[in-house]
């Protein structure tokens, strides 16, 4: 296994997407086996170390940055199996923690099936999927990829290595776990006693359900109780057609009318994906797209699976249910091929890097949401943010998977000054959102930068109920420290 110190070959991995600096490590471990991994953590103890797990680098919360730990690299862990066909309507994949998944989905689709989690970065690896409950514009029809992991093999911290096939161990009556393991012995945890919101994508401290399967407690718990070697991943048949669809609105009200009746079915229609531009996310397109009209007052993109011969009606219903919006349909985006829907996909992608390239031009670092409240309250979140960055004069675009109610706000200080005044505003959002009944992250997850207000989504008992399960399967603080949990209630 190869150990780098270097710096020219360590520096990739003090960074993320988030933009926090100052992460530092004596190594990176390059582990090419799953024993390498656990051999990393059954020593770590006696040899004073600590690991950080990185993934590809994606990430927006700064989770895999180190700072003083070393770090397990996982991209030499990247196999990808055959699929395993089990029948009409199942199928498997089995997956190294470290693969693509971006190549988890073309491996699916050559062999025509569909592995339905969709990160709008593709560039992600797989275990950190997993370990951050990802989720994407098809997670409004499929939900998250939680629903996706039938089985997992996973290196706990003390060293011993864990498979758990989902179904086969649930919470007891009293919300608790018993495992009897080689190197740990006997790890035992009652469940935090938090009650999670009850939003349909939710990615924010430890999954806790009563009567749960362990397996969703690895799931979601961003690198704290384990690495994920492998996975075996369910998939879906592949969609007979798939239409897309970018509609434009000149007003945010028709917009949010048109959402409403999608989300419900008006008409017939039954969208996979309904994903929000605002007004001002059009401004930045713009850059890329002069095409883009002045007058809009954001779109809507929005999918659903079809079949050949259903395409005609499917689309009719759509563009009856736009025009009855006040959506002009002869404006609109259509994709009905493959080609065209990966041109509205790169019209998608296009966003965060254009706001990435814009920030990189100034001196002050975004402040970004992903809160998420309950599916039928999306309009709720989209007015208390645009009402609140417009109250406070800032630049800012609203955007992302408000089928879900669950939406990405971005403020873009253009000095310090408004990056403190956004921040204050970040801590009322957060206050305003969980008081609806919404959680903290749906998707990105807590990682470093947003621990300190899990604290005001579970308050001190939830994080410290955390600890404990933490705690009971990494006594030593070994793995992803920092994470998730802020450090001091460790202390
Ligand atoms: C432009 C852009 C768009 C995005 N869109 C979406 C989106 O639509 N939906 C969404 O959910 N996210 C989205 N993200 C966030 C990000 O892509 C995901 O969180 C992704 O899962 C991170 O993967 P990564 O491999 O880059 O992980 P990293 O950033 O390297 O690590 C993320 C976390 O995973 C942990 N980890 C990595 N590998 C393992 C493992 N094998 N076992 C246990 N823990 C591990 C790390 O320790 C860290 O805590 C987006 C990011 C960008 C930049």
């Amino acid at each position: 296994m190869l150990l780098k110190s270097e710096p020219s070959a360590i520096a990739a991995f003090l960074e993320d997407t988030s933009n926090l600096k100052s992460g530092w490590t004596p190594g990176v471990c390059f582990p090419e086996t799953l024993e390498e991994i656990a051999a990393l953590l059954r020593e770590a103890h006696a040899d004073g170390r600590r690991y950080t797990i990185a993934g590809n680098g994606t990430g927006t919360t700064g989770a895999r940055i180190p700072f003083g730990d070393y770090v397990i690299a996982m991209q030499k862990l990247d196999r990808i199996d055959e699929v395993e066909v089990l029948g009409d309507d199942k199928a498997m994949l089995h997956v190294q923690g470290g693969a693509l998944l971006q190549d988890v989905q073309a491996k699916a689709a050559a062999a025509g099936w569909f592995y339905p989690p969709d990160p709008t970065e593709k560039t992600c690896f797989i275990g950190s999927t997993i370990s951050n409950n990802s989720t994407g514009s098809r997670s409004l029809k499929y939900g998250p990829t939680r629903n996706y992991v039938q089985a997992l093999k996973i290196a706990l911290p003390q060293g011993d290595i864990l498979k758990i096939e989902r179904g086969e161990h649930f919470a007891d009556t009293e919300d608790r776990f018993t495992i009897d393991l080689p190197i740990a012995g006997r790890v035992t945890f009652r469940l935090p006693d938090y009650t999670m919101p009850k939003t349909s994508k939710h990615n924010a401290g430890y999954w806790s359900k009563p009567g749960m399967d362990l397996i969703d407690l690895f799931i979601g718990s961003e690198g704290t109780l384990g690495v994920i070697l492998e996975a075996t991943l369910l998939l879906r048949p592949a969609p007979e057609s798939v239409i897309a669809c970018l509609a434009w609105f000149q007003s945010e009200e028709e917009l949010l009318d048109f959402v409403g009746k999608a989300r419900t079915g008006s008409g017939g229609v039954s969208p996979r994906a309904l994903e929000l531009f605002d007004r001002r996310a059009q401004e930045f397109l713009r850059q890329s797209y002069p095409e883009i009209a002045q007058e809009t007052a954001g779109a809507i993109y929005f999918e659903e699976e079809t079949t050949a011969d259903a395409e005609d009606t499917c689309l009719e219903a759509w563009l009856d249910l736009m025009e009855a919006c006040g959506s002009p349909v002869e404006k609109s985006w259509a994709a009905l091929d493959s080609e065209g829907l990966q041109k509205l996909r790169e019209f998608r992608h296009q966003l965060p890097v254009l706001v990435n390239e814009w920030l990189s031009r100034q001196s002050e670092s975004k402040v970004s949401t992903d809160m998420a409240l309950p599916d039928e309250r999306f309009a709720e979140l989209f007015r208390l943010y645009r009402d609140a960055c417009d109250r406070e004069g800032f630049t800012y675009i609203i955007f992302g998977h408000i089928g879900n109610a669950h939406l990405h706000l971005n403020i873009l200080p253009r000095n310090h000054e408004e990056f403190v005044r956004a921040k204050t505003l970040y801590r009322q959002l957060v206050s305003d959102v969980l008081a609806m009944g919404g959680t903290l992250s749906a998707e990105h997850g807590i990682g470093k930068l947003k621990s300190e207000y899990l604290v005001q989504m579970y308050g001190r008992e939830g994080i410290m109920e955390m600890v404990r399960v933490k705690k009971a399967f990494d006594p030593y603080l070994t793995l992803n420290v920092g994470n998730m949990i802020p450090k001091e209630y460790f202390e």
